[in-house]
């Protein structure tokens, strides 16, 4: 592919990006009001696309001090259609006290590049943003056109980002058919030396409901039959042990079919959760995919201890394999019968089939890079901003690439304290990137 000095180069810049985009703090609280860093980091992202020729497409969206930035660059055949590679500027909060560095320092030590953002999703965007100014600089033409996207409030469900994007802009991806971008392409070693490397092809729909009970307000003292904060206690309960049915997908069941021919291990459907452990720090999210999952996780009731409140509330979140969404809502019928109020926040399961020439371009690109290799699909049991690109028709890959050490639990760096990325994984990351990008 690209000659090994010049990718040795990007590599090290990917590096240097990932780091630097640390160092802008974009906590992204869900408060606007609070949100400092997105513009500083969109306008540093311009500024290196635009110092290489770039004409970039700047978006700040919804007049609310969001900023996204969009740049394309043509490939050899136009009537292809477009491959997205899109990532989200902003990062979930980090308290200074809890972590080894500080989690703005951006600091590479101890072989990797430590701070809020390094895997969740800075590492992505330093590689694929090295990339682009790589291929500018050298007049590299990749075969179909790639649309680079830098976005806002992803960690806010996307309101300012992407779904503001789709809705308001989407000629700004005319034309794209498939997307990658994050939690997907990093390595799990499954066998001495044989790492799977989870490409995502499916999340599970998110559906954040809001419990109500009304009931007849009065007085703490005295005998009391209709006490909202009573009903509301026991369906919380309810939902909280509930145990939704074992629902295999089709990638999930694809997955464990990968991990059956790699290390023999059965996984039989009357012990799934049992035989899903074997998988080690990665069983907290596929054993999240095996089922629907409904987690309370607020309560509000009440204002004083002697008085019964009229009204009490939970909040409940609930996320849901695809097609189950009907099925889901009956059982909840069952359990809740009709006199608690649902309020619901949607937003769609994503899931596409793990083939294709995009898919044998990624399995290539790993592979080349490192001969261990086996690519495997996965269903995410969080949501991402694919969710807002299926809505163009888009099919969406979660690919960026990390080969990562054995003993590393990956998945807990994922809003995590001490969040970092290993040095040679990002090396790694950016030269796989680049044979893919060059043969998709
Ligand atoms: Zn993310």
């Amino acid at each position: 592919m690209t000659e090994p000095n010049a990718i040795d180069a990007a590599a090290d810049e990917a590096v240097t990006l990932t780091s630097e985009l640390i160092r802008i703090d974009t906590t992204n609280t869900g408060d606007p009001a609070t949100l400092t860093g997105e513009r500083e980091a969109a306008e540093y992202v311009a500024a290196k696309l635009t110092e290489v020729g770039y004409e970039i497409t700047y978006v700040e969206s919804g007049g609310a001090n969001r900023h996204n930035v969009i740049a394309r660059l043509p490939g050899a055949d136009p009537d292809r259609g477009a491959l997205l590679v899109h990532g989200h500027l902003d990062v979930v909060p980090a308290d200074p006290a809890e972590w080894s560095v500080h989690p703005f320092s951006g600091a590479v030590q101890d072989g990797y590049v430590w701070g809020r953002g390094a895997v969740d999703m800075k590492d992505m965007l330093g590689m694929s943003l090295a990339l682009a100014r790589h291929y500018k600089r050298e007049g590299i033409v990749p075969p179909r056109d790639l649309i680079f996207a830098f976005l806002a409030d992803e960690e806010a469900g996307g309101k300012y980002g992407a779904q503001w994007l789709v809705d308001n802009r989407p000629d700004l991806f005319a034309g794209a058919t498939e997307a990658i971008s994050e939690v997907g392409g990093f390595s799990v070693t499954l066998r001495d030396n044989v790492r799977a490397y989870l490409v995502e092809t499916a999340e599970k729909g998110i559906r954040w409901m809001t419990l109500r009970v009304r009931g007849t307000a009065g007085h703490g003292s005295m005998l009391h039959h209709d006490n909202a904060v009573t009903t509301l206690s026991e369906a919380v309960a309810k939902l909280g042990n509930h145990r939704f049915p074992l629902v295999l997908s089709d990638s999930v069941r694809e997955f464990l079919a990968g991990v059956t021919e790699i290390t023999g291990w059965d996984f039989p459907e009357d012990d799934l959760d049992g035989a899903v452990a074997k998988l080690g720090n990665i069983s907290r999210m596929i054993g999240a995919t095996l089922r629907d999952t409904a987690n309370p996780t607020m309560l509000d009731a009440g204002y004083k201890a002697n008085v019964i409140p009229s009204t009490a509330e939970a909040a409940v979140d609930c996320r849901i394999l695809p097609g189950r969404v009907e099925a889901f809502d009956r059982e909840l019928d069952e359990l809740l019968g009709p006199d608690i109020e649902r309020e619901w926040m949607e937003l769609p399961p994503v899931e596409t089939t793990f083939d294709g020439a995009l898919v044998d371009a990624m399995s290539a690109s790993v592979l080349a890079e490192d001969p261990n290799a086996r690519t495997l699909p996965y269903m995410l049991s969080g949501g991402t901003d694919a969710k807002s690109f299926q809505r163009l028709g888009i099919r969406n890959f979660g690919f960026a690439p990390l080969k990562l050490p054995a003993d590393l639990d990956f998945s807990a760096l994922f809003h995590g304290v001490d969040e970092r990325v290993p040095v040679d994984a990002l090396r790694f990351g950016t030269r796989v990137l680049d044979r893919f990008f060059r043969s998709c």
